[in-house]
């Protein structure tokens, strides 16, 4: 079996070109502001990459850098700051922090009307129930789009996501088994016992654990579909930075044994960028000026 590819490239074109029709209907552009803390440098690649995105569909951004001894007091301040300006519609700190203890409160501090990662406890707490009418997180927002785009079904079959975290596993498996998506879901993470017996036994298999080469051949079911999150960056001395993106999932195997497949680079990545512009446009419509 030669698996298909899921694109998230185009898919992710298809929306930002929606979004830039409806911005260009605005008499004032979304406006997102991004605070990163300390010189990780993949984060400072990713926000680089959302600001350029929104650059091109119309969207402005102000971003600001913390070094990494900011303590909760300052960056907390600076979401304050964010909170109470009436030009700011949205609001993004690119996770992970230096230290990862800060997470939640920062969390809780920015308002829940320009939470456009959902994070906050509100709008998590809306997705956890079920309802509507919530931020949803960016990276789970756009692996649904994605299955729903190459038409695959969820309702009713059984999904096993690896990784718990608030930004991925967590919220994406709230996703998959709410209503109109109906999975059966079965949540993994670093204790799990027997996890290549369960990942195997997934119609759907979506590895969100940001450990290279952790999901091999042998733990994919024949014809399953395989959404691999993991972004890693391993050595690589033929690469001219000397290093190379690589996903959780052995790809070369998975496409033997998979129907569907999503890429690393191509895959996840792409849609997590488009859906934050979707949540953007969202907060600008919603908070008006
Ligand atoms: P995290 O470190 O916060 O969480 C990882 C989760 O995976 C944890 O719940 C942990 O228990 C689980 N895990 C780790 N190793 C495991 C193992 N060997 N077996 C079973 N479970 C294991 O990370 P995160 O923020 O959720 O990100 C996960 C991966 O997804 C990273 O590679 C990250 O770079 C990537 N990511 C990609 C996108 C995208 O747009 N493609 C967005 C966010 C995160």
């Amino acid at each position: 079996m030669t698996a298909t590819l899921l694109d998230g490239r185009s898919a992710a074109e298809e929306i930002l070109g929606a979004i830039v029709g409806e911005v260009s209907r605005l008499d004032r552009p979304p406006h997102l502001a991004i605070l990163r803390v300390g010189e990780n440098e993949a984060s400072r690649c990713y926000v680089e990459r959302k600001c350029a995105t929104a650059k091109r569909i119309g969207i402005r951004t102000t971003s600001r850098v913390l070094t990494a001894s900011a303590n909760l007091e300052e960056i907390i301040g600076q979401i304050d700051r964010w909170n109470g300006d009436s030009g700011i519609h949205g609001i993004l700190v690119q996770m992970p922090l230096p230290d990862s203890a800060m997470h939640g409160a920062v969390f809780d501090a920015i308002d829940p009307k320009k939470d456009v990662d959902g994070f906050n406890p509100h709008n998590f707490g809306l997705l956890a129930q079920g309802r509507g009418g919530g931020f949803v997180p960016c990276t789970p927002n756009g692996i649904v789009h994605l299955l729903r785009r190459y038409g695959i079904a969820t309702s009713g079959r059984h999904v096993v996501v690896i990784g718990r975290s608030t930004i991925v596993g967590r919220p994406l498996s709230l996703l998959l088994q709410s209503r109109g998506m109906d999975a059966t879901v079965t949540q993994c993470h670093s204790k799990s016992e027997n996890l290549r017996e369960i990942a195997k036994s997934g119609h759907i298999l979506i590895s969100a654990a940001g450990s290279p080469g952790l999901v091999g051949g042998d733990w994919i079911g024949d014809g399953a579909v395989v959404v691999d999150v993991g972004q890693n960056f391993i050595a690589d001395p033929s690469a001219p930075s000397g290093k190379r993106l690589v996903g959780d999932v052995d790809f070369a195997a998975a496409l033997d044994r998979c129907s569907y497949v999503t890429p690393v680079p191509g895959g996840v990545g792409p849609l997590t960028v488009a859906m934050l512009m979707k949540n953007v446009l969202m907060a600008r419509i919603a908070n008006g000026c």
